[in-house]
């Protein structure tokens, strides 16, 4: 188990982000407080914080500090990538739902093309898995698809975050045009209101996409692939950020209405505001509905193609 419900693994294949915050939902990110913890051993020198190195005389060995972590033995949160980890997967006998770089972005710029591609070799060569890809980045993503692989894996689920509606008509539209088995959305941490019956980058009445329901108006009204799975939840830990609960409601009644699944992770550690607090104030009844949704996505092969 992990500490995400929806996961039974996180495979942190890669790790890492370095400063760049590419979305406001980075700005208390979970993975970069861990790794300021120091709870993570430099890959460099497996902790250790010295590296091995020939000596001044033929044959002799000498120790100095190891240059990745400057001596500490902690990793920092440099994009990395793990190769070491890479067949971590096929030890795993019994099929699990994996996270794939939860601790950091696999489509960050500083992890090059070759290794995303060994990632996605392994995850193919585990079909027993089922593999959640998350990224922030949907661009990259879509363009190394299209690139280096071509081919819609039925265990790969591509996902994009999404925290307000601003990431969602920039993020959305792109993950639509990756194929992929099973399309995910991450509403985490939930920042603002968002309407994923109305996405696109120059959204009005008449250029918009429905992402749930699967169909673009632009002129014309013609069919586009759907999301797949929502998943939805308030920021945790220290400055979280408070969500609405109106917010979240809309986008649970938005996927009930459409038939697609939803998750609902967490309210988040913010206080809710007082209206929520009372017994029986009005909505209380489908809060409570929507806290004990956990659907997964029914995984259709005509969703491979777009
Ligand atoms: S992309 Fe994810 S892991 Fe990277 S800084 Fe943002 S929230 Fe953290
Ligand atoms: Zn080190």
């Amino acid at each position: 188990m992990t500490a995400i419900p929806y996961l039974d693994e996180v495979w942190s294949v890669t790790t890492g982000c370095g400063d760049d915050m590419v979305s406001p939902g980075c700005l208390n990110c979970y993975a970069r407080r861990m790794f300021g913890r120091n709870l993570w051993e430099c890959p460099e020198c497996d902790g250790t914080g010295q590296i091995d190195v020939p000596g001044i005389l033929y044959g002799q060995r000498d120790e100095m500090d190891c240059p990745r972590c400057d001596g500490t033995g902690h990793q920092d949160f440099t994009p990395t990538f793990h190769a070491d980890r890479l067949d971590q997967p096929l030890h795993w006998r019994k099929p699990r739902r994996v996270g794939v770089s939860f601790m950091g972005d696999l489509f960050h710029e500083a992890i090059t093309d070759e290794q995303i591609f060994r990632v996605w070799q392994t995850m193919t060569e585990c079909s027993q898995h089922t593999f959640l890809v998350l990224t922030k980045r949907p661009q990259r993503m879509h363009d190394w698809w299209g690139r280096w692989w071509g081919v819609a894996e039925p265990n790969v689920w591509l996902g994009v975050t999404v925290c307000n509606q601003e990431e969602a008509d920039r993020n959305v539209p792109i993950l639509l045009d990756t194929p992929a088995a099973v399309r995910w959305v991450s509403l985490e941490p939930m920042l603002g209101a968002v309407d994923l019956l109305s996405v696109a980058s120059d959204r009005d009445q008449y250029h918009y996409t429905n992402a749930l329901e699967g169909y673009q108006i632009d002129g014309d009204m013609f069919g586009v692939p759907k999301l797949d799975w929502v998943v939805l939840g308030g920021e945790t830990g220290p400055g979280a950020r408070p969500m609405q609960p109106e917010w979240a409601l809309d986008v649970y009644r938005q996927c009930k209405a459409a038939g697609v699944a939803f998750w609902f992770k967490s309210m988040g550690t913010a206080k809710i505001p007082p209206r929520w607090d009372w017994p029986g104030a009005p909505g209380t009844e489908l809060l409570a509905e929507m806290q004990a949704t956990h659907e997964l996505p029914a995984v259709l092969a005509e969703a491979v193609t777009p």
